[in-house]
């Protein structure tokens, strides 16, 4: 299996458009560099009264374009370089689509699928302890990611809000809405995922109804996205997989009853839903669209050649490696990048910081009315520009965002 650095192949992205776009070396050198970086032990008691000390980051990549914007990652292969890159591809999302927000993200190296509610609540909370005067509602934002979700979020919050005597909803998004979250912000990446492949379809002139779908990850994204595939497109999912495999039912999914199945047993393995298949072989399958939703460099050298589909929609962050993407270029395999397919996430929780500034609450028609509008008009912007210049849409996604990010720089006169 091939190493593949994700920071390596951002960067790789940033010089090519850097080169499209003319930019200065020292305009280049800034893009590539993150602005902060916060590392931090954590000590935690475990239910045994052992004492386990964690790894933690937060690293705020540039906020030349507002307060920096980043979910908090909670996985045993967290890594320094990863949790850069995934902040380099924040600051990316938000200025592709003109979010007044920089980019960010957190990470600590733990498994929480191991960890005891109490241990988790006890890491959650140390953690913020540890950054809270790195980051705040008006410098730094953090949202959940692989790992973490609504309740992580809330420990946060509330420990945020002691360190700082006084309750800060706006510290953190993707909080229940009790504790002022926003309507729609749970399926949001994918909804807003489905939106653009809505778009694009038609561009590519691939027929939704009864397309076929694979999925590669059933977290928080990747089981969304198959609950949402038939409602919003009337396509129909046939495989699905996660951490430990894969299944496929070339007849279509009973995507409910996979989900209660893996409530059940904590994960997809013998369903009785389908054939068993490896990730390896969900990848390669002979469908319509592919879904990666898990973790990074899923389809590397190693497994590019086995593609088949007609569209790849990168629901998570970074699935596919710069020469693995040269490749299924190469091979007339559209991909709508992620920057462009999954800022559905980050977009929700930008309303659910409104929102929370101004003390309102919106019906979940109005965040999806403006979710589609903002996937929909953003996704076109960038067709237009790939078509126009004849790049692909992860160029004209990166371009376009770069473009926002040097007006940005140059008029606040850092360089
Ligand atoms: N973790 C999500 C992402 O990678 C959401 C970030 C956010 O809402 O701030 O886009």
């Amino acid at each position: 299996m091939t190493e593949v650095n994700l920071f390596e192949t951002v960067k790789r992205h940033v010089c090519a458009c850097a080169l499209d776009l003319k930019l200065s070396s020292n305009i280049e050198a800034v893009l590539k560099m993150p602005m902060q970086e916060l590392h931090v032990s954590i000590p935690i008691r475990m239910d045994d009264g052992a004492v386990r000390v964690f790894q933690g980051y937060r690293i705020q990549y540039n906020d030349a374009r507002g307060p920096t914007k980043g979910g908090i990652r909670f996985h045993p292969d967290v890594t320094v370089e990863e949790v850069r890159a995934l902040a380099a591809l924040m600051t990316w999302k938000c200025a592709l689509y003109r979010l007044p927000l920089g980019g960010a993200k957190g990470g600590v190296i733990c498994n929480p699928k191991e960890l005891s509610a109490g241990e988790l609540e006890r890491l959650s909370r140390s953690f913020v302890q540890k950054i809270a005067h790195f980051i705040g509602p008006d410098r730094d934002i953090s949202a959940p990611d692989v790992g973490t979700n609504a309740q992580t979020m809330s420990w946060m919050m509330d420990e945020y809000s002691k360190v700082m005597g006084k309750t800060s909803f706006g510290v953190i998004t993707g909080k229940p809405l009790s504790i002022g979250g926003s309507e729609g912000r749970e399926d949001a990446t994918a909804r807003g995922g489905w939106y653009v492949i809505g778009e694009a379809a038609k561009d590519l002139g691939i027929p939704l109804k009864g397309a076929t779908v694979a999925i590669q990850g059933f977290g928080k994204v990747g089981e969304n996205a198959a609950v949402l595939a038939h409602p919003l497109s009337e396509s129909r999912v046939i495989a699905v997989s996660d951490s430990g495999g894969g299944v496929l039912n070339r007849d279509g999914l009973d995507i409910q009853k996979l989900s209660e199945h893996k409530k059940k047993t904590g994960s997809i393995k013998n369903s009785g839903l389908g054939a068993d298949i490896t990730n390896k072989q969900l990848l390669g399958l002979d469908v319509d669209i592919l879904i990666p939703a898990a973790l990074e460099n899923a389809i590397s050298m190693d497994n590019a050649d086995t593609v088949k589909a007609r569209l790849i929609a990168e629901f998570g962050n970074g699935p596919i490696t710069a020469e693995a993407d040269n490749h299924l270029n190469a091979k007339g395999i559209p991909i709508i990048p992620d920057l462009l397919c999954n800022a559905g996430g980050v977009i929700v929780s930008y309303f659910e910081m409104v929102q929370n500034l101004n003390m309102d609450h919106w019906g979940r028609d109005v965040v999806h009315s403006r979710l589609n509008m903002h996937m929909t008009e953003t996704y076109h912007t960038v067709f237009e520009m790939a078509t126009s210049n004849n790049i692909s849409l992860r160029r004209a996604a990166y371009s376009h965002a770069m473009e926002h990010m040097v007006e940005a720089m140059k008029i606040r006169g850092w360089i």
